[in-house]
């Protein structure tokens, strides 16, 4: 299920992220074992506010193939392929069905603009983390990378509505080599932005990290505010979902956890 595409090209996101990298002491290891998350909760209210923010620029993948003569040809259906075309039809017949008339002035550029705004959302489909976090220095560093509050945008698979919220990534590096901070911020929108579930996506990330990076550890944790939930069925104003995936020395270890989760929660070490 862990998706690996290796013939995209990256999406540059020019917005830095808030928050920094911090190298506290490194952990102490108490041998004992938990098991791996996600572990998930959901809390009634937040004081985070709302998690918007204005969508990065980002480089898209072109909505169409062209052959050799330079004339468009329209990309493959199906798994690897964008189909534009394909989309614009079903967002035309979506909106026959919503009793709507699709030719009317309003709605006559409506598919192509949702096709666009798909491909922006979805741009993570074509997208590689192992590509982004190929790119390591060398820098001896005996204690986590912290970064937090990273914001994404991303796809519910199963409504189609929006889900943002922020990212908490920390890593233990474990052969002398460290990323640079703009990668994380890259390996979490390569997963956001695909029809996608908060679970699967904390997993992702986690799992990215854990096999680009051969760390001594890594935790994730992940707060979305979904508007399925905002919009539709319960519908509550502010609910905020936790998940978590923790792997090596995190997973292993219950003083490096603590520690590790208050680092990731307050950006602080605890003490
Ligand atoms: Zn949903």
């Amino acid at each position: 299920m862990f998706n690996t595409h290796h013939q995209s090209e990256p999406n540059p996101i020019t917005g830095a992220p808030r928050g920094g990298a911090v190298t506290p002491p490194g952990p102490s290891s108490t041998a004992a074992s938990a098991p791996d998350s996600p572990i998930n909760s959901v809390t009634p209210h937040s004081s985070r506010g709302p998690m918007m923010r204005p969508i990065a620029p980002l480089r898209l993948p072109a909505l169409e193939d062209r052959d050799a003569a330079g004339s468009v040809k329209p990309r493959a259906a199906g798994p690897g392929g964008f189909d534009r075309a394909r989309i614009e039809r079903a967002v035309r017949e979506l909106l026959a069905g919503l009793g709507e008339d699709p030719t009317r002035d309003g709605l006559l550029d409506t598919p192509s603009r949702v096709a666009r705004a798909y491909a922006e959302m979805c741009a993570g489909l074509t997208d590689d983390a192992g590509v982004h976090l190929a790119r390591q220095f060398d820098q001896e560093c005996d204690g986590p990378v912290v970064l937090r509050d990273i914001q994404f945008t991303s796809i519910c698979e199963h409504h189609l509505l929006p889900f943002v919220g922020k990212a908490h990534v920390a890593y233990l590096p474990g052969n002398g080599k460290v990323v640079g901070l703009s990668k994380l911020v890259r390996t979490v929108e390569v997963f956001a932005r695909r029809p996608q579930v908060q679970e699967r996506l904390t997993l992702q990330i986690a799992s990215a990290l854990e096999e680009h990076l051969s760390p001594r550890g890594v935790a994730v944790l992940v707060q979305g505010q979904h508007s399925c939930m905002q919009l539709r069925g319960v519908r509550q104003a502010d609910p905020v979902m936790t998940t978590m995936s923790l792997r090596g020395v995190y997973r292993d270890h219950p003083d490096s956890r603590r520690e590790i989760l208050t680092l990731l929660q307050t950006g602080a070490a605890a003490g």
